[in-house]
């Protein structure tokens, strides 16, 4: 679409044009990225600032998008050198905001020169590298960042091969793996900060559904060669994401998309959503076999929905002009919230994950959030104005606390909102109606910001039936409520109930997971390492009672050394012997007895079919394309085919 056809749309606000080519009076700043030191940690920029003579300040990105908080590097961002005309300038950092750079530029000296390097400790390895552009970027500060254009080139090792939505001066053949300088087309510095590059030894680049424009591909770079090309049933389920989110969301809000992967244990896991491309990063066997796939399953429909739902639609506290202000996390109940919701839906809908997997999935979720005493005194919205503080850290207490819940709790909200608006319309419309007026007002358009607040989504979802929006999103978002919002799943036709034994798909995911304990969450009420050490205690639980702790160790258990399966048999036989549980706890180097008086057996969260209701969660992971519907059969004959 054209910009002035949205600029026309009432209650619409442009933020930034489709800038692959942007007309700017001034000249661009021009970036060299230098990767080639990526296998020691460090890369280095050179940059060269258009400039007037007089004072100047320089700032690098502080607030990342994405990121909901601070997390420019400024900390690792070293070898700062001014030069101008050959010559080395003095500089000093602004005394308040430590992200900024004071320079006095000399008369006559129309360009500014900028060496700089940032030591980079994740994200990347001996054979792989990922470039987020805030580890180099400097440019001037207080000035809107959609109107400093940019042009950017980057530099990697010799045979490397390059992924990133940036478009190329003149061709390029990403699998011709040649390294050294790519040169890319000039941008403006917001679009550059979300358009990332990775690059590696092992490098390939499959197209994705070569039916659908604009163009699709998905970039993977690994740290074992045979890891980076992926199978070809995995692709096939990428293709038909693509398909399904087009076909769902009515729109598409890039010009080209590309899904950047890195397969590698020392690089980190990552999931950061770009307006054209997404950075993702899971380990190296994460899509080998079913058994990896499916914890990470919903990374790629989640990271591909936020182009729509958090890059396109962004809500209006969430969005600043440059990266200095504080972004407020107010309405992450739907950037994050509602993105979560579709990004498993996806998921489910194009086969990264079955029906089945999916219902195992969300059960654990639900049971997560319904045990979760935190909630008795901190509301969701609480969790989302809060996020910048919220993420990571250590788990201990974290149920008392409440984490980032405004992923999981707008999970449950929008499967809520989607089967009642299905029960309200009998069966005639779905939250894909509100998708395809919410996520494709002003049609097709390349990358775009447009704001929006509550009262829009309000509108927006009585346009598809009329209800109490307003009371809907209150009640669940800005009340405290004891207990998750389990409607959906009810109305959807399941009930969540909690049975001796892991659900199929935690015994197959809990095999391909280093390190994982025995689940004693929701019996005990302790999150404990196969070693015995405890990372939380749940308040209100059996292990509340006796004062265990974050931090201890449980190393006996009925007059034996501490094992997950005998923690497991000592559940079961206390279920029926009705004696106490006998601990050894090892608190820093002091050694005590403890009793836990728990007889209520094993309890796994998992979701049973209710045969009173219409089984819409059914309804709602079903594929909406024919290629998708297609597959799904082909792979439900093969399952039946395997097990005869
Ligand atoms: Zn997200």
């Amino acid at each position: 679409m054209n910009h002035n056809s949205l600029l026309r749309l009432s209650g619409f606000v442009l933020l930034a044009g489709s800038l692959s080519a942007p007309a700017f009076s001034q000249a661009p700043i021009r970036i060299t990225a230098d990767l080639t030191d990526a296998p020691r940690k460090l890369y280095h920029a050179e940059i060269d600032i258009p400039v007037k003579s007089g004072p100047a300040s320089f700032t690098t990105p502080e607030w990342i998008p994405g990121n909901h908080r601070p997390t420019g590097p400024a900390d690792q961002i070293t070898g700062v050198v001014f030069t101008a005309n050959g010559k080395t300038l003095p500089w000093r950092r602004d005394d308040t905001d430590l992200y900024q750079f004071h320079v006095d530029v000399p008369s006559g000296v129309t360009t500014l020169h900028v060496h700089l390097d940032c030591i980079v400790l994740s994200r990347i390895s001996d054979k792989l590298a990922v470039l987020e552009w805030e580890k180099l970027m400097l440019y001037p500060a207080n000035t809107p960042v959609r109107n400093i254009p940019i042009q950017p080139s980057v530099t990697v090792p010799k045979g490397w091969g390059i992924g990133t939505a940036l478009q190329p001066v003149g061709s390029y053949d990403p699998n011709a793996k040649v390294g050294g300088t790519t040169q890319f087309q000039p941008t403006t510095v917001e679009q550059l900060e979300d358009s990332p590059v990775i690059t590696g030894e092992y490098f390939h680049e499959f197209a994705l559904a070569p039916e659908i424009s604009p163009k699709h591909y998905i970039d993977v770079v690994s740290d074992d060669p045979k890891d980076s090309n992926l199978r070809p049933e995995v692709l096939a389920e990428i293709s038909n994401l693509v398909r399904e989110a087009s076909t769902a969301y009515a729109s598409h809000h890039y010009n080209v998309y590309h899904f950047l992967l890195t397969l590698s244990d020392v690089a980190g896991g990552e999931g950061l959503e770009h307006g054209q491309s997404s950075d993702n990063g899971v380990e190296e066997l994460g899509f080998a076999d079913a058994r990896h796939q499916v914890y990470n399953a919903d990374l790629l429909s989640h990271e591909f929905t936020h182009s729509w739902n958090g890059k396109y639609r962004r809500p209006e506290t969430l969005y600043q002009t440059d990266f200095h202000k504080m972004q407020e996390g107010e309405l992450l109940w739907v950037y994050e919230g509602m993105t979560q919701y579709l990004g498993n839906v996806l998921a489910a809908r194009s086969g990264l994950k079955s029906a089945a997997q999916y219902r195992d999935i969300l059960a654990a979720s639900a049971a997560n959030l319904d045990y979760k005493p935190g909630r008795e005194w901190r509301s969701t919205d609480d969790t989302a104005i809060a996020a910048s503080i919220l993420r990571g850290g250590n788990p201990a207490w974290a149920n008392w606390k409440r984490g980032q819940d405004y992923y999981q709790e707008g999970e449950l909200l929008w499967l809520d909102a989607d089967t009642l608006i299905r029960q309200l319309t009998d069966d005639k419309k779905s939250l894909t109606d509100f998708l395809q007026i919410f996520l494709a007002k002003g049609g097709n358009s390349g990358p775009l910001i447009v704001t929006y607040n509550r009262q829009e989504l309000i509108d927006d979802l009585n346009q598809v039936v009329k209800y109490d929006w307003a009371k809907f999103f209150h009640d669940r978002v800005d009340l405290i409520n004891p207990h998750a919002d389990l409607d959906g799943i009810t109305r959807g036709g399941y009930k969540l109930i909690y049975q001796d034994h892991p659900s199929d798909t935690d015994k197959m995911a809990g095999g391909g997971r280093r390190m994982a304990g025995p689940n004693v969450w929701y019996s005990l009420g302790l999150r404990i390492s196969a070693e015995g050490v405890i990372s939380d205690v749940r308040w209100g639980s059996p292990a509340d009672q006796v004062k265990l702790a974050p931090g201890q160790r449980l190393i006996a258990i009925n007059g034996r050394t501490f094992t997950a399966d005998r923690m497991r048999e000592a559940i079961d036989q206390a279920k029926t012997n009705k004696e106490p549980i006998h601990f050894l706890m090892l608190t820093e180097d002091y050694i005590k007895p403890i009793d836990i008086d728990y007889h209520d057996g094993q309890r796994y969260p998992v979701l049973v079919r209710d045969n009173s209701q219409k089984d819409y969660l059914d309804e709602i992971t079903t594929p909406l394309t024919e290629e998708a519907k297609k597959a799904r059969e082909q792979s439900a004959t093969h399952t039946r085919s395997q097990s005869e």
